[in-house]
């Protein structure tokens, strides 16, 4: 299987904080790919140096071949990577299909009405909210907006940080539905989660993060069978 993403050996520091020690993975085409691990193990700084808004003192940052290193953030997302980030962060005072047509910006003018049927198709909730304006949206139907949004630039690789934070348990089984979705549809996706066992539940493979390094890896079965897995992540 070919890599499209290869981080390698990256450290990150917050001022003297060294959130990030040494943390080396690869996503390959096709896959989900999960970081697990408990709060501040550094899961979002991982998914933020590889959009490129943070810096790494060493190693790299390969996707496509491309070394990111220097690539600055907005050049980043026209390579074909997205970031759904943490706490959704949309346009709250924009209608739904106005933020939706926010993410088409890297390919401005083409194919965008045919892009808002396939999201609307993926989101029926989205195609009946589509002049709502997204501050009145549930936290569910923000999580869905921010995916939605993301998918508008086609990206190569979606990386999503903490879809099921803050959701009911009927929504975080959608939002993993919709994830599934997209993986049978042949998208790659790197997913951050605190909810391990549904993460491990869709991911080909997965990584645990324990204080800034990688501890463990497998299939996500195999983390799923794991003891020491179950007892520090899976409630037993
Ligand atoms: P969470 O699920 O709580 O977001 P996480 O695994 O994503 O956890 P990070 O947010 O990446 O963890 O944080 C990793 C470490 O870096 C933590 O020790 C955290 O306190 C620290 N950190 C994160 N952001 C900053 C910041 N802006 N300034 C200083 N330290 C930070």
């Amino acid at each position: 299987m070919a890599a499209i993403l290869t981080v390698d050996n990256i450290n990150v520091y917050y001022g003297s904080i060294h959130a990030i020690k040494g943390i080396s993975f690869e996503v390959n085409e096709g896959e989900i790919v999960t970081l697990i691990g408990a709060n501040g193990a550094g899961k979002s700084t991982t998914l933020n140096t590889i959009a490129g808004l943070l810096h790494s003192h060493t190693g790299s940052v390969t996707f496509l071949g491309e070394n990111l290193g220097k690539v600055p953030a907005h050049k980043i997302v026209s390579r074909g990577l997205a970031l759904v980030p943490e706490g959704r962060r949309v346009f709250l005072q924009m209608t739904v299909q106005e933020n939706l047509e926010m993410g088409s910006y890297t390919q401005p003018g083409s194919g965008i009405s045919a892009d808002l049927e396939r999201v609307y198709d993926l989101f029926p909730r989205l195609r009946e909210r589509r002049k709502q304006v997204a501050g009145t949206l549930s936290g569910g139907e923000q999580q869905m907006l921010a995916m939605g949004r993301a998918l508008m630039s086609h990206p190569k690789l979606l990386m999503l940080d903490e879809p099921s934070m803050g959701l009911a348990p009927i929504l975080v089984e959608q939002i993993f539905s919709i994830i599934q979705d997209l993986h049978r549809s042949g998208s790659t996706i790197l997913l951050v989660e605190q909810n391990a066992q549904a993460a491990l539940n869709v991911a080909d493979r997965g990584y645990v993060l324990e204080t800034g390094k990688v501890v463990t890896t497998g299939t996500g079965q195999e983390l799923l069978e794991n003891p020491a897995i179950k007892k520090a992540y899976l409630g037993g």
